[in-house]
């Protein structure tokens, strides 16, 4: 298969490449690297089945040739990211869907977008099944990712609708591993960054608000299954091991094996105080399940980290000044 990932070169978008070009299918990777980056893809890039073409999908997607599939992953992801970029977000969530998708259409080709657990908001509903609409500010400062993913998400299902496109939509919950950028802000890897630095962990808000952390590997496999198939979805995508922040904390600094204390600060606006996919739907009808545990994940991505003490000194110097 030819397969066109837009995002190929951000955190899971790389590993999904990783995981096609294994397998033996032919990967254009598609990303303007204003968040991702080209070390994430540098081991693919002498692969014959490999090619990179650097552009914001936004603007347009120039790929020829035949296209078996079309995987939609381009976007900032961490909530910094998306507040410094607002305008980004929502181009890329609705101009650049629609570029995907018509990519998609003229080709015939399978369409699957990445949507997030952020199109439920702050829930009201626990756990979160694909049946609940969501609670979603629309217009505080999340949601400019939250609104571009459901349009994006209203736009694959318009495109089923009216021109035939075997759209498929996924909604990943928090992931984490190896690739994630350092300094994106995201807890994970700010509180990684924070402990291998030997700073004081930040917390925001009280620390009891929860989120339920899924080891990248389940996820990319999840989308390969997606890729294959024809289930339209939405589909939940997580791991349902659900934990406050402050409990997370104190895995990380277990796992690094430190004592730093933590350091509480204000809570971001319309931050959501539960999150927990069920996933009922992924196992009945992708056969899916997650098989990594939350600490053998951690263990995994300090490992990935602690091997990169350039990138975490100078991330740990640059989130001493970040505070969303
Ligand atoms: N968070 C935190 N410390 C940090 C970064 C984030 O306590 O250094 C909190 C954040 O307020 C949220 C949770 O951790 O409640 C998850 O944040 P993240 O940015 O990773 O993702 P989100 O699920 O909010 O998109």
């Amino acid at each position: 298969m030819h397969i066109v990932v837009t995002g190929g070169a951000g955190f899971i978008g790389s590993h999904f490449c990783e995981q096609l070009i294994a397998r033996g299918d032919r990967v254009t990777c598609v990303d303007d690297l204003s968040s991702g980056h080209i070390d994430n893809i540098y081991a693919l890039l002498g692969s014959p089945n490999f090619a990179f073409i650097e552009q914001d999908v936004s603007t347009g997607i120039t790929v020829t040739g035949p296209i078996d599939a079309v995987a939609h992953l381009a976007s900032p992801a961490s909530p910094p990211d998306y507040s410094r970029r607002p305008l980004d977000t929502l181009a890329v969530g609705s101009r650049g869907t629609e570029n995907a998708l018509n990519l998609a259409y003229e080709h015939g080709a399978r369409f699957l977008l990445t949507s997030t657990s952020e199109i439920y908001g702050d829930p009201k509903v626990h756990p979160q099944r694909e049946d609940y609409w969501g609670n979603v500010n629309p217009i505080g400062p999340r949601s400019v990712y939250d609104e571009a993913k459901r349009y994006a998400e209203a736009v694959t299902f318009a495109y089923r609708r009216a021109k035939n496109v075997n759209g498929g939509v996924v909604r990943i919950f928090n992931t984490f591993g190896p690739h994630m950028r350092a300094e994106d802000g995201r807890v994970v890897s700010s509180l990684i960054v924070q402990a291998l630095a030997g700073n004081a962990l930040t917390i925001y808000g009280s620390g009891k608000q929860t989120r339920s952390f899924c080891y990248v590997d389940d996820i990319v496999r999840a989308l390969m299954i997606m890729i294959d198939c024809d289930e339209p979805g939405p589909v939940n995508l997580g791991n349902p091991e659900e934990l406050t922040i402050v409990e997370l904390a104190e895995l990380v600094c277990e796992i690094v094996g430190c004592s730093v204390p933590m350091t509480f600060h204000p809570l971001p606006t319309d931050d959501p105080q539960r999150r927990k996919p069920d996933i009922g739907y992924a196992q009945q009808r992708l056969s899916w399940t997650p098989r990594v545990s939350v600490r053998d994940g951690l263990q995994r991505t300090v490992r990935w980290f602690a091997s990169r003490p350039d990138d975490v000194s100078a991330a740990a110097a640059r989130l001493l000044h970040l505070r969303t």
